[in-house]
């Protein structure tokens, strides 16, 4: 019997560059908020993706 069962909620969650519009997508709480390579500032959260499909 396996009780122990860690549960870790992922988000999938759109995020912008403020500056270039440059789009990603990242799991959250796993992944931190990326830097855009480009501009190298920091991103910021679109649109959350996930669903609350999970009961
Ligand atoms: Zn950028």
């Amino acid at each position: 019997m396996k009780n122990k069962v860690k549960e870790e909620r992922q988000e999938a969650v759109e995020v912008i560059c403020p500056k270039c519009r440059e789009t990603r997508i990242v799991y959250f709480p796993k992944e931190s908020m990326p830097i855009c390579p480009v501009c190298k500032v920091e991103m910021i959260v679109k649109e959350v993706l996930t669903e609350g499909k999970y009961g």
